[in-house]
């Protein structure tokens, strides 16, 4: 399926200069969130899968039915503050500021094989931090898959040695 007519371009947001892209129609459409999922769980060819690990908050969307359709567990890495259990943590840049994720100390067990799921690879601290906090725990992540990369923003030299996939790539 050709899922590029269900990305809606956003000029100028959240900040000038910005061309956001809004994942939403895909969302909206249930053939193409269906595909969607149904096309990000083809692309995982890499074994056993013990952990799916989704992103705050549009990782949210997919990766608990990758984890579903993987027989794994599924794994929130949170904004600062939002995890009531003891966590580690890690900071990163964004395209538009800075921030500190969060993942609970007992989500990932040491030598689990670990799925990272997104909807967005920008410039890649995001993900970058992410594959951080499970290596911390002593995980493997064995791809990183995202529905759009956007690969002039050079994100994918930052996660340089991770298997990565996506749907769409810009
Ligand atoms: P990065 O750290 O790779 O620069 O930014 C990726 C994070 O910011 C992801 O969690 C993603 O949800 C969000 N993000 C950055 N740019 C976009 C965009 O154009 N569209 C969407 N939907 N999310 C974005």
């Amino acid at each position: 399926m050709d899922f590029e007519p269900f990305i809606r371009h956003i000029s100028d947001f959240p900040k000038p200069g910005i061309s956001f892209k809004d994942i939403t129609p895909l969302l909206n459409n249930p053939k193409a969130f269906s595909a969607a999922a149904e096309t990000l769980f083809e692309m995982v060819s890499v074994g056993k899968i013990d952990k799916v690990v989704g992103i705050d908050s549009r990782g949210f969307i997919f990766a608990p039915i990758l984890a579903k359709k993987l027989d794994a567990g599924f794994v929130p890495v949170r904004k600062k503050g939002k995890l009531p259990f003891t966590t580690i943590s890690e900071s990163f840049d964004l395209e538009y500021g800075v921030d500190r994720l969060e993942v609970h100390t007992d989500a990932i067990k040491r030598g689990e094989k670990v799925l990272v799921h997104d909807d967005v690879l920008a410039t890649g601290g995001t993900a970058k931090a992410v594959c951080n906090l499970v290596e911390k725990l002593g995980g493997e992540v064995v791809q990183c898959n995202f529905l759009i990369v956007l690969e002039y923003l050079n994100g994918p030299q930052k996660l340089n040695g991770y298997p990565l996939t996506s749907l769409l790539t810009y």
